[in-house]
């Protein structure tokens, strides 16, 4: 049996806070604000495990009223997230995301990210697939305001 999930999720970018994508620390001017590391790929990422498992959301597992998850690596909430899939019957088949952000260039970083997500997860990288666009300066992110990310899981019955 097959099963397929989506996740999208938003982190605002602000001055004095770190970049981290895919759990990659990213040089840039501006960071993503949040309760934990505010890792929009792996936050969409973790939302599309638990729906294509039918598990609920992040924030039933990872409440941001926890001071428990304050700060903490979003590959920590990958990891939780994957063991919940697991513990369902279900191993991942792929997954495909999307970043969209108009700076900094994603692209050189794309590989670290998919060795991160893939160790994180147990999966070889070729299961994962990590795009990045910008929106052609529209919207928050074209305004560099925040950065997106979606993200699709496919599962199969272990
Ligand atoms: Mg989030």
């Amino acid at each position: 049996m097959y099963r397929i999930g989506n996740g999208y999720d938003v982190h605002r970018l602000i001055k004095g806070r770190k970049l981290i994508l895919g759990g990659v620390d990213i040089p840039h001017n501006l960071g993503l604000d949040g309760h934990s590391d505010a890792d929009v790929l792996c936050h969409a990422l973790c939302d599309s495990l638990l729906g294509a498992s039918g598990a609920g959301d992040l924030g039933k597992y990872f409440p941001d009223t926890d001071n428990k998850w304050k700060g903490v690596s979003s590959l920590v909430l990958l990891e939780k997230s994957g063991e919940l899939v697991a513990e369902r019957g279900f191993q991942i088949s792929n997954i495909d995301t999307t970043i969209v952000a108009q700076q900094p260039k994603i692209g050189p970083h794309i590989e670290s990210m998919t060795i991160n997500i893939s160790e994180t997860l147990n999966i070889d990288p070729n299961q994962i697939n990590i795009k990045a666009t910008t929106t052609e300066r529209l919207g928050f992110a074209g305004r560099e305001e925040g950065i997106a990310a979606y993200a699709v899981a496919l599962l199969q019955t272990k």
